[in-house]
């Protein structure tokens, strides 16, 4: 199963919200996919469809709690021939159409269906936890998450850029700061920041999935921190090794052109240690010495070193 299928599955699991938890829920599931047909031309109508079971099931035990009546359910074949199947999960008729409708707030006093600011100003959301709940309900309709090994996304997709920008709104309320891509026809709202998706999925509850999504962001993390450091570490050997290739290049060519024992005491001691050391850090090399010389010493010396098999090199003398 996709991680994105163990996080609806542990939320449709969730038991225990207060009446007022469930009606938010509700709302965002209809909100966010259910259709709804609600006159007298087109009839009365909410329906969901969905391939995922576990979504169906939650909406179908939702309105259970909520409302007295028993929704319809109808399981069919995917058209397509896949092995899918398809739940359909409706209410019907006017008086139960319009209870839930008017219940969740998605039809105003005036009997309008009004979603201009269903979002940013709803009697249903004022509490936290009914807004923690109509989060879950969007997820659950609407959302995915993306295994995290692989990346961090998250989204929720809204069929107009209205909505999706009352949605992003709303997710502020919890510090997630949310963006909207249009894909296709779909305005997406989506997180990719590790830590506010983590935040988003302890916001609807999914407290498993958030612990896992924790331990492999933890995981990732040391991993890319480590991989930082090896690099670095490795980029420093490069140079140190490149550094005394070159050193010993300018000392043996000092050897064949005059001869180390013309050279200063100081400087000899040095050449010899190198050639005897090629790897040695400046400061072994200053250790080496009789009297030991500072690591700053040391790079003097080759230095010098260094600039005299130049001075041969463009034809000077010793
Ligand atoms: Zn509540």
């Amino acid at each position: 199963m996709s991680f994105s299928s163990d996080v609806k599955e542990e939320l449709v699991h969730l038991s225990g919200h207060e009446l007022h938890c469930v009606v938010a829920e509700l709302a965002a599931v209809i909100s966010f996919s259910a259709r709804v047909h609600c006159s007298e031309s087109s009839g009365y109508l909410i329906a969901l469809e969905t391939e995922n079971i576990a979504v169906a099931k939650r909406f179908y035990l939702l309105l259970k709690k909520a409302f007295r009546f028993q929704p319809k359910v109808v399981v069919s074949q995917h058209e397509s021939g896949k092995k899918s199947h398809i739940f359909a999960i409706s209410v019907e008729g006017a008086a139960n159409v319009l209870q839930v409708l008017k219940t969740t707030g998605l039809m105003n006093n005036r009997g309008q269906m009004d979603e201009e600011e269903y979002l940013t100003d709803n009697p249903i959301l004022r509490r936290t936890c009914c807004r923690r709940a109509f989060l879950r309900g969007a997820f659950l309709a609407a959302g995915s998450v993306t295994d995290p090994e692989r990346n961090y996304h998250f989204e929720i997709t809204c069929v107009d850029g209205r909505k999706a920008e009352q949605l992003k709104d709303f997710m502020q309320f919890f510090g997630l700061e949310a963006k909207i891509v249009l894909r296709k026809k779909y305005h997406v709202v989506y997180l990719k920041e590790g830590s506010m998706i983590s935040d988003a999925l302890s916001i609807m509850e999914a407290h498993v999935a958030m612990m896992k999504f924790e331990n492999i962001r933890i995981v990732k993390d040391v991993r890319n921190s480590v991989n930082r450091r090896v690099n670095c570490e490795a980029a420093n050997i490069n140079k140190t090794v490149s550094a005394a290739r070159k050193q010993i290049e300018d000392i043996e060519y000092i050897r064949k052109t005059v001869g180390l024992d013309k050279l200063p005491e100081n400087l000899r001691d040095v050449a010899y240690a190198r050639l005897e050391e090629p790897e040695a850090a400046l400061k072994e090399l200053g250790e080496m010495l009789h009297p030991p010389v500072g690591k700053s010493g040391v790079n003097h010396r080759l230095r010098k070193l260094g600039q005299m098999a130049q001075h041969l090199r463009e034809g000077g003398r010793i």
